[in-house]
């Protein structure tokens, strides 16, 4: 079986679900009229589906009118599609940041991508994340945390390098003073092709997980990031040994580019030309490992929780260490571990080294605030 790779693309694996809301059908959608959001392939499944979407329906539609209604107040009639995007640049970002502060439009914009939450679809997604990148590019310095949901959202829509891309591009300007961290008029995710091989602890500052700058989102996003880049190096390691000795390396790179998944390792030419990958997937590994005992030792509830597979409602009680704060960090940013294949039996296998891990959390009183509630 070959899978074609694209750029900043995977092959779906476990893929959100596209089709028709009840039944999974692709034929003949049509999207729901309310929400537009979820498709049904005929008036009988949409029916039959009402009772478990009416209540994400009913709050998607009120807060997209509402989200429009706001849209407009700022931007009045600009002509044309008035999308967020297209608003930068027609307004420039200086123009709207102060509109952001001042009036009802962030509020709206934040009520549509929690009411989108409830709707676990491809398309859902893709409008969270849009909305996500649209608030964070004008308002960037992002004090209620947007951005700690928004590596999950990429990686559930198979955009791996671009996440790599985003969380250091946020690493590297967090460091920096506060003017040009706030300023939207610089340039907005200038890092292109980071690479996903490189230690985390050197640019994402996982080393040691501040409980009130949510790196742990990070730590555990990277985990599996570079776990689907270790899943590749075992397919090209698999493929190589197979076919490698017998064909030339032109030929085992075009074979290699359509057996691996991630987009971020299909820039890595070298990669797919060499032979034995033996020496980078011990070392990556390594690097796995040390990410996940970060979190285990941040709080020993976090890897049961993401090996659960739920999704919580983000009003928890938020202890330090408690279950509840491990509640809220894996519905902010666990789907994306479930919907890889092969990543939850690769944690489950890790775990009796990580249940003997002491904690090394400092006592504190600072909650973990849950964000976007
Ligand atoms: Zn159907
Ligand atoms: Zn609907």
């Amino acid at each position: 079986m070959f899978i074609r790779a694209k750029e900043g693309k995977l092959a779906p694996t476990t893929p959100l679900p596209v089709g028709c809301g009840y039944c999974g059908s692709k034929a003949n959608l049509k999207f729901c009229g309310a929400c537009k959001t979820v498709v049904y392939c005929s008036r009988d499944h949409q029916l039959k589906h009402y009772n478990a979407h009416k209540t994400a329906c009913y709050l998607v539609a009120e807060s997209r009118e509402r989200y429009w209604f706001e849209l407009e107040q700022i931007t009045g009639d600009c002509g044309g599609p008035a999308n967020l995007a297209n608003l930068i640049k027609i307004f420039g970002a200086d123009y709207l940041v102060i509109h952001f502060y001042l009036n009802g439009f962030t509020n709206s914009c934040r009520s549509l991508v929690r009411a989108l939450r409830l709707i676990n679809n491809r398309r859902s997604v893709k409008e969270q994340l849009r909305h996500c990148m649209d608030m964070l590019e004008v308002m960037r310095a992002d004090e209620t945390g947007l951005r700690f949901h928004v590596p999950s959202l990429m990686i559930r829509l198979n955009k791996d390098q671009q996440c790599f891309d985003f969380m250091k591009w946020y690493a590297k300007q967090g460091s920096r003073r506060q003017d040009s961290w706030c300023n939207p008029s610089l340039p907005f995710l200038d890092i292109k092709s980071a690479d996903g091989l490189e230690d985390p602890g050197l640019i994402y500052n996982v080393k040691k997980l501040n409980p009130m700058s949510q790196g742990v989102n990070t730590a555990i996003v990277l985990a599996l990031l570079k776990l689907r880049l270790i899943f590749d190096l075992q397919t090209l390691q698999a493929a190589s040994q197979t076919i490698g000795r017998f064909v030339p390396f032109e030929i085992l790179y075009l074979i290699n580019r359509y057996v691996i998944r991630s987009g971020s390792m299909a820039q890595k030419r070298r990669f797919l030309e060499e032979l034995d990958h033996t020496e980078e997937i011990t070392r990556q590994e390594g690097q796995v490992m040390h990410l996940l005992k970060t979190v285990q030792q941040f709080n020993s509830f976090i890897w049961p929780a993401v090996i659960a597979c739920k999704v919580y409602p983000l009003n928890q009680t938020c202890e330090p260490g408690s279950q509840g704060e491990a509640r809220v960090v894996v519905t902010q940013c666990g789907a994306c571990w479930f919907e890889t294949p092969g990543a939850i039996d690769y944690l489950k296998k890790q775990m009796a080294d990580l249940e003997t891990l002491p904690s090394t959390r400092m006592e504190s009183r600072t909650r973990l605030r849950p964000v976007m509630t």
